[in-house]
């Protein structure tokens, strides 16, 4: 049997980034996942990290991930592929006029910048964009990061600093230890006696909270996103819609993600694309900026995300079974990864 004093079920976004927290704190700390770091959704999203257009009471949380982001990339010299670039919040129709100004009303409370676009500033700082956009909101704070290193990144800084890592460990159970003294966590290979254990396995955390009182009733969803071969620069900004998310990654792809689903079901693990919403998100992403007409698509896929009932994240420690918590994200969960990670970090060391 193994000794941890810290144990963390999932090494997404969450799990990464609640491991180098503890370890910055000088703690002892195991992560297992069932494949390998961020083989699920904090592997594959299209790592926006947008402050536009999320549910009131979240951006408290996106404003400290925005810090840590920055943290990581610009302080503790971790590459996670952070780019702040700030972010246009576009609409195109007069009836929605309301929700910028909302959204500005939120970001003064919470003490974040934000300005209004008119027509002529939008096509400055998108040239080419089409006239059918009508106004904007613009946050200074809104940056996108590269998924497929981030979580991994930051999981390799927590291992320097002593956390050790077992993949394809898939965890069966929790239990009580029966000397009284921490959790007995059942793995594929093992059983890990640990002093405190958290479950940040997103979509899949029910499988293991569910037998321990907690239930978080996810509404599954199959994300997809769609990226076109490189470009030179042309779109400076992440670009959002009601209806769909751009973006030009450092490596010049435009990346489209957010409009229709693919499908999928988590309980088989089977998802893919949807051709037809495929079609229909690219045709509108080209109605919006018709000079990505010209690049072909490279790839397309679909990934699992959980969406909480309120889309705010679900915090806390188990009412029967104290030392054993749980952090999941509730709607856009790369972006607040980082925060729920700390919050989960905090939870377990007893500093909040
Ligand atoms: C296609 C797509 C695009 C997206 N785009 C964005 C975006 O642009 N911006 C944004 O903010 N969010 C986006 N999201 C959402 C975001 O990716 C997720 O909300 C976030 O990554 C969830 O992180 P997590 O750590 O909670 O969970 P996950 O990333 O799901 O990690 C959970 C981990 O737990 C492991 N695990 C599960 N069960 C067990 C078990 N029993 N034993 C051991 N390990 C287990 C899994 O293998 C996994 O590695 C997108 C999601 C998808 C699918």
């Amino acid at each position: 049997m193994k000794q941890t004093d810290y144990l963390i079920v999932g090494a997404g976004i969450v799990g990464c980034t609640a491991a180098y927290f503890l370890t910055e704190r000088g703690k002892k700390v195991t992560v297992v996942d069932k494949g390998y770091p961020c083989n699920e959704a904090s592997g594959v999203n299209a790592g926006g990290i947008e402050l536009l257009q999320q549910p009131p009471k979240s951006l408290p949380y996106h404003k400290e991930a925005a810090e840590l982001w920055d943290k990581f990339q610009n302080q503790d010299g971790i590459d996670v592929g952070y780019h702040r670039t700030g972010g246009i919040y576009a609409i195109l129709l007069e009836e929605d006029l309301h929700m910028l100004d909302e959204q500005e009303e939120r970001f003064r409370a919470n003490g974040l910048p934000v300005k209004r676009l008119d027509r002529e500033t939008i096509r400055e700082m998108v040239p080419g964009v089409a006239d059918d956009v009508i106004a904007a909101n613009f946050s200074p704070i809104s940056a996108y990061a590269n998924p497929l290193k981030a979580g991994r990144n930051v999981l390799e800084a927590a291992k320097k600093k002593g956390a050790c890592f077992m993949d394809h460990q898939p965890v069966s159970k929790i239990e009580r230890a029966a000397d009284g003294n921490g959790y007995d966590v059942f793995t594929a290979d093992d059983v890990i006696r640990a002093e405190k254990v958290l479950v940040a396995c997103g979509i899949r955390s029910p499988k293991l909270l569910d037998p321990l009182g907690v239930h978080i009733e996810f509404a599954e969803q199959h994300n997809m996103i769609t990226v076109t071969e490189k470009a030179p620069p042309f779109l400076n900004y992440t670009f959002t819609t009601p209806t769909l998310t751009m973006k030009q990654t450092a490596e010049g792809s435009i990346l489209i993600g957010g409009g229709r689903e693919g499908y999928g079901d988590i309980k088989t693990g089977v998802k893919d694309v949807s051709i037809n919403n495929l079609c229909f998100n690219v045709r509108e992403a080209q109605a919006i900026l018709p000079s990505i007409k010209k690049l072909n698509i490279l790839r397309s896929w679909s990934g699992f995300e959980g969406f909480t009932p309120d889309r705010l994240p679900w915090m806390g420690e188990v009412e029967n079974y104290p030392g054993v918590y749980y952090a999941v994200t509730g709607f856009c969960g790369f972006a607040l990864g980082p925060a729920v990670g700390m919050r989960a970090c905090k939870m377990m060391t007893g500093e909040a």
